[in-house]
């Protein structure tokens, strides 16, 4: 997952403004899960989770140490492959696009499918130094959590329906799903949404990210990303000392870009998230990048900030010229739009968030209802109905490389996976 702020209303908020027709559905779904909880197929489901947890940290720990930067996600997705084959789900795959999937027929084969996705991708490089390792009773390293809680997730729920045998009536396709960090800009959710043999034949999406359980992710923040480059003549910093210095100009821009005044409300936040240019200190450089990032649920406001950032550049670069007086070229920038996140909702009264409600309830989890940017954004942004959780357990430091992951009551979250995904398939009585 990637940043998230609270949508501060929580689930009883939505119950009071409920009509009486919803609140009957809601009793029935409550009723239903109530039912699917007590077979004793699912107790011997959630048995599993208790009793096979040391598995389960082996798996995340294995998987973790495989590095998956965006656009490199291939060696871990066929160790993903690998354990889908293993677990008995059918079709299992590699596609075009790196995402990994399987199934797990249902008793109806006509049904839409109940997608459970977790992203195999992390925000760190190849070069990264993972170090994934135990510390006591934690499991740390780069990604231990986001997403090798995710992952493990799908593979728990996957061993553990196989182990017991429970029947379902949908099947279940399980993703294993490139690009959900930074530059890879949900492109694995978009394929298989808008392009794969899957897309029509996919219902409800649980996404699996992370490892809170404290939260559903029910609305898609936006994001407008940008790679900003200025470039110069460049030269030695003392004999052609006085041409323009392209890092210079970017620093002016920043400087300019980051006095724009954003509003409390719609929340919108900007990052300047890397730069670099540049390649001695005795150079003046021939170029300087930098990576801007803009997120708000609000279109408008990303839209007024973008034109800030453009001005900012646009002011920074026309204090030099674009031409130098002996001739040479001057500065020179361009902007280039490199992720663009839809933002999207989902409806209040959708039966996914009607069964994860009372799946909470059942558990006696308080959950509150999140805006974050997450792989949901796709599905919701498509008009279909997709919530983004955790696994269960608890992690930090995501996006850094002190993140860990303690997977005290893990089997909670994945009994709440497990239970929200079976009222989803329906189970034959
Ligand atoms: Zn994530």
């Amino acid at each position: 997952m990637l940043n998230e702020s609270v949508w501060p209303l929580l689930y009883i908020g939505l119950s009071s403004m409920a009509v009486p027709a919803s609140i009957n559905a809601h009793m029935a779904i409550e009723q239903e899960i109530a039912r699917i909880a007590g077979l004793r197929e699912t107790h011997a489901a959630m048995e599993w989770f208790r009793s096979h947890e040391p598995e389960l940290r082996d798996w995340q720990l294995e998987v973790a140490a495989i590095a998956a930067p965006p656009f490199g996600e291939g060696p871990r997705a066929h160790w993903l492959r690998s354990r889908f084959g293993e677990l008995g789900l059918e079709e299992a795959q590699v596609d075009r696009l790196g995402n990994v999937l399987g199934v797990r027929p249902g008793a109806d084969r006509n049904a839409n499918l109940i997608a459970i996705t977790a992203h195999v991708d992390t925000v760190f490089s190849a070069e990264t130094p993972l170090n994934i390792r135990r510390e006591g009773d934690r499991l740390c390293g780069a990604g231990i959590s986001d997403n090798g809680a995710g992952i493990v997730g799908l593979l728990a729920l996957a061993s553990a329906l196989r182990s017991v045998n429970l029947a379902h009536s949908a099947g279940l396709l399980f993703i294993g799903n490139v690009g959900e960090e930074g530059e890879g800009d949900l492109r694995g959710m978009r394929h298989i949404f808008c392009e794969s043999p899957w897309k029509d034949r996919i219902g409800p999406t649980v996404v699996l990210d992370g490892a809170a359980i404290d939260t559903v992710v029910t609305q898609g923040l936006g994001s407008r990303r940008f790679q900003v480059t200025i470039q110069g003549p460049g030269g030695h910093s003392w004999s052609d000392f006085g041409v323009p210095n392209p890092i210079v100009v970017l620093s002016r821009a920043i400087a300019r870009f980051s006095r724009t005044e954003l509003p409390a409300e719609p929340k919108i936040s900007t990052n300047v998230g890397v730069i670099s240019g540049g390649t001695s200190v005795n150079s003046i450089p021939e170029s300087a990048t930098m990576r801007v990032d803009i997120r708000s649920a609000s279109k408008d406001e990303m839209e007024r900030v973008e034109r800030a950032l453009r001005e900012a550049v646009e002011q920074a670069a026309s204090e030099y010229p674009k031409r130098s007086r002996n001739g040479s070229k001057g500065i020179s920038y361009e902007i280039q739009l490199i992720g663009c996140r839809p933002a999207a909702e989902l409806d209040p009264n959708a039966r996914i968030l009607r069964v994860i409600r009372a799946v909470d309830a059942h558990l006696g989890n308080r959950a509150r209802l999140h805006r974050a940017s997450t792989d949901a954004n796709v599905p919701l942004s498509l008009g279909r109905e997709a919530i983004s959780i955790g696994a269960g357990g608890s992690g930090g430091g995501a996006h850094t490389l002190q993140e860990w992951y303690d997977p005290a009551q893990r089997d909670v979250g994945l009994q709440r996976v497990l239970l929200t995904v079976l009222a989803l398939a329906g189970v034959p009585k």
